[in-house]
């Protein structure tokens, strides 16, 4: 049943001593071993130290008690650094890497007593919207085999969701905490960007992405967003502020709070049932005492095209450092040709989503088109983010879909990269302008797969979000369920 308990259930026993750190472990361990093969959410499972460090807890009660997060299992997206585990960014050219450092955020969690139990697929370099565009394959959403659950942090959603860990660490750049969140039925914070470290996230687009927690509850989703924020002198777009204990303020009433129904977000063709479950979910906010306002973000559409810019730009910059001479794969060459030896490298290490987004960020930034694309979408970015702000002049916090459609099947759309970057038309926004947002799930569809809403927050005012997930889950007696998996 350890496949079912949330941290705070994890503590109570351990420190109850029901179960020993070591015996949860285990279990995982081998629910993990029944589960994964065709659910591939994981991509290394460090069954050796996690048991060790299990051990560690055994012998050490007073550890054990001091520790906020002692004992509890966590699985880690592959694109952020652990020290002595591999870390492929789910890249060949990365399928050998280990770090010998840890992430800040994974750091922290460490530092906090959890223990880390594999690393998750995820799309190349965080790279997708579905996890299929792993050097590893696909990952599998537990509600329905045949569909994707999201991506890019797809491992890490479908790990959660199927019961193979309580909680784990994404990262969002554009959506990919969020949107495998909302495919998989659980939780997903993308803090406000500058909250949580990027020290030790494998860059993709340095002024987007940011690290945020997964989990089946409101409170353990605030818990671990409560351990991994913070100032970090090593990242200087990390903020020095305060951080709320997101885990307390969680029952304050939300009376009175003012959500923003932005039009733009209702205007596309958007799946009635994902629609139909924003609506349900606004009448459940009205009856706790939540005042609405219609709002407007009229830049919305230009989200997609100014990303798609942005993003590939700084993704060719920051991928250039993979060329087989410092670390990672290396291609052997015919003679000792260090031209051909950095073409072949980078020819075979990396996959074909990644090669186009490199070859669409060195486009938009060569000289020429560099203003006609880079600066454009630069001056859209300001634009997206001037809409924010205008809009929570006039209310507290938005309410909106994650996406436009419901889990779709592996393969649907791979051929087709447009059809991809648009179902992240209404996360790409949110991280265009930095300011929070959360996935929350509401249920199941009438297929039986997972919707949810989207909530979106001032910066670095998460407290809110928090606040209202939790108390529409209250309101709804929301209980997570493990998806069952035939
Ligand atoms: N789907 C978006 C992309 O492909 C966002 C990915 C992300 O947030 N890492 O770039």
């Amino acid at each position: 049943m350890v496949e079912q308990w949330t941290i705070s259930e994890i503590r109570s026993k351990l420190l109850k001593g029901a179960i020993s750190a070591k015996e949860l472990i285990q279990e995982l361990l081998s629910y993990i071993e029944n589960h994964n093969s065709y659910i591939n959410a994981y991509l290394t499972i460090t069954a050796e130290s996690a048991l060790k460090e299990a051990e560690e807890f055994d012998n050490n009660r007073k550890l054990l008690e001091e520790k906020p997060l002692g004992g509890v299992p966590i699985a880690i997206k592959d694109c952020l650094c652990t020290r002595f585990i591999r870390t492929t960014c789910a890249s060949k050219i990365l399928e050998n890497f280990v770090p010998p450092y840890d992430a800040t955020c994974v750091e922290k969690l460490r530092k906090a007593g959890a223990i880390i139990v594999g690393k998750t697929n995820m799309d190349e370099f965080a790279m997708g919207s579905t996890t299929e565009h792993s050097a590893f394959g696909p990952t599998r959403n537990p509600w329905d085999t045949d569909r994707v659950p999201g991506g890019s942090s797809g491992g890490s959603a479908a790990a959660v969701a199927s019961g193979m860990a309580p909680c784990a660490l994404g990262t969002d750049t554009g959506g990919s905490i969020r949107l495998p969140s909302f495919y998989c039925g659980v939780l997903g914070l993308k803090p406000t960007y500058g909250r949580v470290s990027r020290y030790g996230l494998i860059a993709f687009a340095s002024s987007l992405d940011q690290a945020g927690p997964i989990a089946r509850t409101v409170e353990d989703l605030a818990i671990l967003a409560e351990v991994i924020s913070g100032y970090d002198p090593k990242d200087t777009t990390s903020v020095k502020k305060e951080v709320p204990r997101f885990s307390e303020i969680l029952g304050t009433p939300v009376k009175g709070i003012r959500i923003g129904i932005p039009k733009e977000y209702f205007q596309h063709s958007i799946d009635p049932e994902i629609e139909r479950a924003v609506e349900e979910s606004i009448k459940v906010f009205r009856t706790l005492g939540v005042d609405f306002v219609e709002v407007s973000l009229p830049h919305t559409d230009y989200g997609v095209a100014a990303y798609y810019i942005i993003a590939p730009a700084e993704a060719s910059s920051n991928l250039a450092r993979y060329d087989g001479v410092k670390y990672g794969f290396r291609s052997p060459t015919e003679k000792p040709d260090l031209m051909e030896m950095y073409l072949n490298t980078r020819a075979k290490g990396f996959g074909a989503e990644v090669k186009r987004r490199i070859m669409l960020g060195t486009y938009a930034l060569s000289a020429g088109y560099y203003d006609a694309y880079y600066i454009k979408a630069s001056k859209v970015r300001r634009l997206i983010q001037q809409d924010f702000l205008k809009a929570f002049e006039k209310c507290d916090a938005l309410i909106t879909p994650v996406a436009p459609l419901q889990p779709f099947k592996i393969g649907e759309k791979l051929e087709d990269p447009l059809a991809l970057y648009l179902v992240d038309v209404f996360t790409l926004p949110a991280s265009l302008a930095g300011i929070p947002g959360m996935s929350v799930p509401c249920g199941l569809s009438s297929r039986g797969l997972p919707v949810g809403f989207q909530l979106l927050g001032k910066y670095f005012d998460e407290e809110i979000l928090f606040r209202l997930a939790y108390a529409y889950h209250r309101e709804i007696a929301y209980s997570p369920q493990i998806a069952i998996l035939s």
